[in-house]
């Protein structure tokens, strides 16, 4: 090796060693007499200080400009008191240097490596190698390293064993678009990459495997959304002979075990708390509540349920719900700050959001106010617990509107009001979701989550009748407002996998075709089987505080969804087309040309 010891490793126990480094120049600071050299290797930064008395290795240091690949032989010296840099790991200690060489020079960088500056995601992700060498930006990669460790040291020794399942597969539908890879040997015909590796982890329960896990790469053609990218890793499993709560159990364990670890005194609540979907929805109009902070929907429709207020009495005879959040202390929001709020509510469809303001010395400030009266005020005072200095914020409409506005504008009051803490880690499981939802422009049933959740038994007679009120046995593992994992408790015979798919409109043959190796393996002895599915660049987000599911993979896609590293995609030759029985279409090529 051309190295013995990282720079990053040395301490004041190593004064007098001679030790071999080498690694990247971090900094260089040429005092005129005296040149000083952060050295930097994958362990950290150290400095080596270089005396014009040496005029070999000193001549180096003179040449070497920041990020050149440097070797350095030399003798590890505790620094003076009234040198020595808490602020480095290595602050107590330099390197006087015997020899040095330059191993490979480098050009000045495209942005500073050395400094946390913020720099331009393409120019970054182009040159993401030594973006990489950020010490901030290598630091997340290594912490995912030691999650993922601890996930495989957690599961192997609960007997999980880890297998590999293909990636050029045939669709296995998670409600995405496959991307599709081109069989040369078989034109016109095209394999796809996995959405999950669902139906093969369920062969691999009817195998007797009983306890599988996989950190597997996931493939979904999705137009960009943020944080969403096409490929992401998630931790995969699947159990035999269980039921809901076992793999919740798991889960939770696991999870726990990982906050502990890499964000002790981080965890909201433990054990996690498990919310019903109906209520989830109810309360915080969404089925992946951010529970770092309160501001739940109140249903007052009870209150005003006679008002001559039209917009109130109107939504609720037509079916429809008034629902109310009370922000506490924000009496004084201002005109333009409720107008902005406003704005939020329409981009859920409200048509509008009604305030109430609880001045001090009881002055109410409101809109609406002069079409309530006193009773109905005092009913929206005692449902919502509003009082002096509170705001109310209602919205009155169909459910699914109140849901989405009322859900947007909590969200948006979140991050306004400084109510995301990012230290705070909130698990929340959220269960009892419908197994099947109505597709009007398509007139079928659609999985909620995916064909292959099971029902609970008591709804069995409903997948006749009302298939709508059929729950499924699915379990959502949300963290901080994002969904952060999913599973459920699998159907596990023919004819109930069959019914399910029937009812989401495919004909026999369809189901032969697209779904007969489950349908087939399903005949065999098949074991009660739950798993989950749950990501591992959403968990690394929240445990390194950030916002950009970038930060936590190696090496990303840009959000525009390309690759700007690589040049990805790229056109391919024509003879490649040819061989594979594929021809671009016209507009195709007008794309190409543009
Ligand atoms: N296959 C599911 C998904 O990828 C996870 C699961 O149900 O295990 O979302």
């Amino acid at each position: 090796m051309l190295k013995d010891t990282y720079c990053g490793d040395l301490r004041p126990a190593d004064a007098g060693r001679t030790v071999r480094l080498a690694g990247w120049v971090h900094r260089r600071r040429d005092h005129g007499g005296l040149i000083f050299l952060d050295l930097r290797d994958s362990h950290g930064v150290v400095q080596v200080v270089f005396n014009p008395d040496e005029p070999e290795s000193h001549a180096v240091a003179h040449r070497a400009r920041t990020e050149w690949c440097l070797a350095v032989e030399g003798v590890v010296r505790e620094r003076l008191p009234e040198t020595v840099n808490l602020n480095m790991t290595t602050g107590q200690v330099e390197v006087t240097p015997l020899r040095a060489a330059v191993v490979n020079e480098s050009p000045t960088p495209p942005f500073y490596v050395n400094e946390p500056v913020e720099v331009d995601e393409q120019l970054r992700l182009a040159y993401r190698y030594l973006d990489l060498r950020r010490p901030e930006v290598a630091a997340v990669i290594r912490l995912r390293h030691e999650v993922v460790r601890f996930i495989r040291d957690f599961l192997s020794a609960r007997g999980f064993v880890e297998i590999e399942t293909p990636t050029l597969i045939k669709s296995t539908p998670e409600g995405a678009r496959d991307f599709l890879v081109p069989a040369r040997t078989k034109p016109g015909q095209f394999f796809a990459l996995p959405q999950s590796p669902q139906i093969l982890k369920e062969l691999l329960m009817v195998a007797g495997f009983e306890k599988y896990f996989q950190l597997a790469r996931c493939y979904r053609d999705e137009d960009f959304r943020a944080n969403r990218v096409a490929e992401h890793t998630q931790l995969d499993l699947e159990m035999s002979f269980v039921d809901e709560a076992d793999v919740m159990a798991l889960v939770e364990e696991l999870y726990t075990g990982i906050a502990n670890e890499f964000a002790p005194g981080r965890l909201a609540a433990s054990p996690f708390p498990v919310l019903d979907y109906a209520d989830c929805m109810a309360r915080y109009g969404v089925d992946r509540p951010d529970l770092r902070y309160g501001l739940e929907f109140v249903d007052v429709g009870e209150a005003v349920r006679s008002s001559a207020f039209q917009v109130f009495a109107g939504a609720l005879a037509a079916g429809g719900e008034v629902k109310a959040i009370r922000v506490p202390g924000q009496a004084s929001m201002t005109r333009r700050e409720i107008d902005e709020l406003t704005a939020v509510a329409r981009g859920g469809g409200a048509k509008g959001l009604a305030t109430i303001a609880f001045l001090a010395g009881g002055e109410v400030r409101s809109p609406i106010a002069k079409f309530l009266t006193d009773e109905e005020m005092s009913g929206l005072r005692a449902r919502t617990g509003a009082g002096e200095g509170d705001l109310l914020l209602l919205v009155a409409d169909g459910p699914a509107v109140v849901a989405q506005s009322l859900y947007l504008v909590r969200d948006e009051l979140g991050t306004r009001l400084g109510l995301k803490d990012a230290d705070v880690l909130s698990f929340a499981w959220v269960t009892g979701f419908p197994l099947l939802e109505w597709r009007p422009e398509e007139g079928r049933w659609d999985a909620t989550h995916n064909p292959f959740s099971g029902f609970v038994e008591r709804d069995r007679p409903l997948l006749d009748s009302d298939p709508e009120r059929v729950v499924a046995r699915q379990y959502d593992l949300t963290l901080n407002g994002s969904e952060v994992g999913g599973g459920s408790v699998r159907l596990n015979n023919r004819a109930d996998q069959e019914k399910v798919l029937g009812l989401m409109g495919y004909t026999r043959a369809q189901m032969e075709e697209r779904f007969g190796v489950i349908l087939r393996a399903l005949e065999y002895g098949a074991p009660p089987m739950g798993g989950v599915g749950a990501g591992i660049d959403r968990l690394l987000m929240s445990l390194t505080g950030t916002e950009n599911i970038r930060d936590v993979i190696a090496f990303p896609k840009a959000s525009s969804g390309l690759d700007p590293l690589m040049g990805a995609p790229s056109p391919v030759d024509p003879e490649q087309l040819r061989e594979l029985g594929l021809e671009l279409s016209p507009a195709a090529r007008a794309a190409l040309e543009d």
